[in-house]
């Protein structure tokens, strides 16, 4: 934790307040029509684009509808079939038993973070964008994007993903940490690029920690 936390507590408010009004709408990035089709959306695409994983989620679902049929489906078949979103052979093995479990249970995709964990292929980020997406659930998502711009901001100096989410939670409210997550990652991938960030164009450039940085620099 940093110190100042007030400061900090400050910092992240007026950022998700600037950033509601740069992205008043909180749309997520993967395609899905229920629960179980999110949670493959978010298994492949680790290592992957959303819009890459987004191209080959029809035709996924067209052939293997449900966990049944995933947990079903010849392991060959799944792995040619999400070869594309790279890492494919974990992917296709995490899925299938994940939907074996989901299948055993129902179909239903917990939103309890401990269960979601015991998902092969589930990490806390993805449990944490299944919970914010599905369930309304309180969830910071630390992937790549993020990190770099509540890093740059000023609002952690931490680097590794638990501990950035841990510090996180604590600066945004509960009910506002999913939408704050959503448009700091979008921020991130439209303005504050990891080569080549922004600064001149972004709304938050008066209170960036990398802008001071960048400026008091001889
Ligand atoms: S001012 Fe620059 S570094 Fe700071 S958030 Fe905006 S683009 Fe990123």
């Amino acid at each position: 934790m940093l110190d100042g936390q007030p400061q900090i507590a400050q910092l992240a408010q007026r950022v998700d307040s600037l950033l509601e009004g740069l992205y008043p709408e909180v749309q997520p990035f993967l395609h899905y029509r229920n629960p179980f089709e999110l949670l493959v959306g978010v298994v492949l695409s680790a290592q992957s684009t959303d819009a890459q994983v987004n191209r080959i989620l029809p035709s996924l679902f067209e052939r293997w509808p449900g966990p049944c049929d995933w947990a079903e489906a010849p392991i060959d078949e799944l792995e040619r079939a999400v070869f594309s979103t790279g890492f494919y052979r974990v992917k296709a093995r995490n899925l299938k038993q994940a939907a074996r479990m989901l299948c055993a249970r129902g179909g239903e995709v917990p939103m309890d973070m401990e269960e979601l964990l015991q998902l092969p292929g589930v990490g806390r980020k993805s449990a944490n964008v299944l919970r914010g997406a599905l369930g309304g659930l309180p969830a910071i998502i630390v992937d790549t994007h993020f990190a770099r711009v509540v890093r740059r901001l000023g609002l952690t100096t931490s680097n590794s993903p638990d501990a950035i989410e841990g510090e996180l939670a604590r600066l945004v409210a509960p009910e506002r940490s999913y939408p704050f997550s959503m448009r700091i990652n979008l921020h991130g991938r439209l303005v504050c690029k990891a080569h080549r960030p922004g600064c001149d164009n972004c709304a938050l450039n008066d209170l960036c920690g990398y802008v001071r940085e960048t400026r008091a620099r001889p």
